[in-house]
């Protein structure tokens, strides 16, 4: 089994694992609604929501794409700070949407600031709390907040693709009004679920849009433990698993996904690396390429030794590298891979 160090999909919990080895489920029947309905009870205690969670089959980009158009129509104000690849992509889907856009471009790497959004006018506000693209991480409160201030009936939009389980994260606390996800990053599942949460506000706001899209469609039918088209169900089992396995032992799991991503930036910097975020985010650990090094050799460095790691995206392509340990890792196993991190990198210099 390779080691699976990119930043999603992610090594699989043993739970989810143990979930998919189960005979297949048909969703309209009792075990199948029971199932469905305790997924969104756990991923609404994930979220920290009072509202609800919808389950969509597709990735993390349908999360996206729904809430953006379940929460605004076409013509209304919506501000994008730009500061990565997945930020990018909210404003593509803003723009394809037809929203009247905003964007707000920062060199990848940086994050906004709160007085940055502090700017009136506007229904909506799209963020990316964890910028995997570049390791970054935004300060998720302080930009609701500045943001609300000046748009009081304003609502803000969250990508938490990769800190969901990963990093604390809570809809209402937060001032987030929806938020977007996906099973194969924080949840340490395969791909092809994706999840939007919606506050009690965003519940409010939402508005039929699209056919497959339409959440007001999939909230009557998930209410009811089912939803309007087949579901991936036995990736919900696989879901539902992890949650339960996860969620009473949240506070020790972040602070292992913490310890571990630090432990990256750690050996990286022994290692004489210069990290790419200036706020970094514990989903990954991102790394400008050492001089006169090609990506493909360092890729291939750690091929050798059975693990697969990710490059950079947009900008970022062909200058830096990624490495994660989102997915399921011991404290031991880190240590390991901290190890073969020593011994790739090595290898990619030329002997001195
Ligand atoms: C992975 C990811 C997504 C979703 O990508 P999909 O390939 O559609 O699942 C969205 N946002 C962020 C920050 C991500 O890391």
């Amino acid at each position: 089994m390779d080691w699976l160090l990119t930043p999603g999909p992610v090594r699989l919990h043993p739970k989810a694992l143990e979930a998919l080895a189960r005979p297949q489920l048909h969703h309209r029947t009792e075990p199948a609604r029971a199932l469905f309905l305790r997924a969104r009870t756990l991923l609404k205690a994930a979220f920290r929501t009072e509202g609800e969670v919808l389950l969509l089959t597709g990735s993390g980009t349908l999360a996206m794409e729904a809430l953006v158009r379940g929460l605004f129509a076409p013509g209304e104000r919506v501000l994008v700070p730009v500061y990565g690849k997945f930020s990018e992509r909210f404003w593509e889907i803003a723009e394809a949407a037809g929203l009247s856009v905003d964007r707000l471009d920062y060199p990848y790497g940086r994050v906004p600031r709160p007085e940055d959004v502090a700017k009136g006018g506007y229904r909506g506000l799209l963020l990316v709390h964890s910028e995997t693209s570049t390791g970054a991480l935004v300060d998720l409160p302080a930009l609701a907040q500045a943001f609300k201030a000046e748009n009081p009936e304003g609502l803000v939009g969250a990508d938490m693709v990769t800190s969901l389980l990963v990093k604390e994260v809570a809809l209402e606390a937060f001032g987030v009004d929806a938020a977007a996800s996906g099973s194969q990053k924080g949840l340490m599942c395969p791909p092809g679920l994706g999840f939007v949460a919606l506050s009690p506000r965003a519940l409010e706001a939402l508005r039929p849009a699209g056919y497959y899209l339409d959440l007001t469609r999939e909230l009557r039918a998930q209410g009811e433990g089912e939803s309007a088209w087949t579901p991936a169900i036995n990736l919900v089992g696989a879901v539902a698993a992890v949650l339960e396995e996860v969620l009473p032992r949240l506070e020790e799991h972040l602070a292992l996904k913490a310890w571990q991503n630090d432990l990256l930036y750690r050996v990286g910097e022994e290692l004489g690396l210069r990290a790419v975020p200036e706020v970094r985010s514990p989903a990954v650990a991102a790394f400008y390429l050492p001089e006169g090094v090609p990506y493909g050799r360092v890729k291939e460095a750690f091929a050798r030794r059975g693990a697969v790691i990710a490059g950079g995206q947009g900008p970022l392509k062909g200058r830096i590298f990624r490495l994660s340990l989102m997915g399921h890792y011991t404290r031991y196993e880190a240590l390991g891979v901290a190890a073969l991190f020593r011994e790739a990198l090595a290898d990619t210099l030329p002997p001195s």
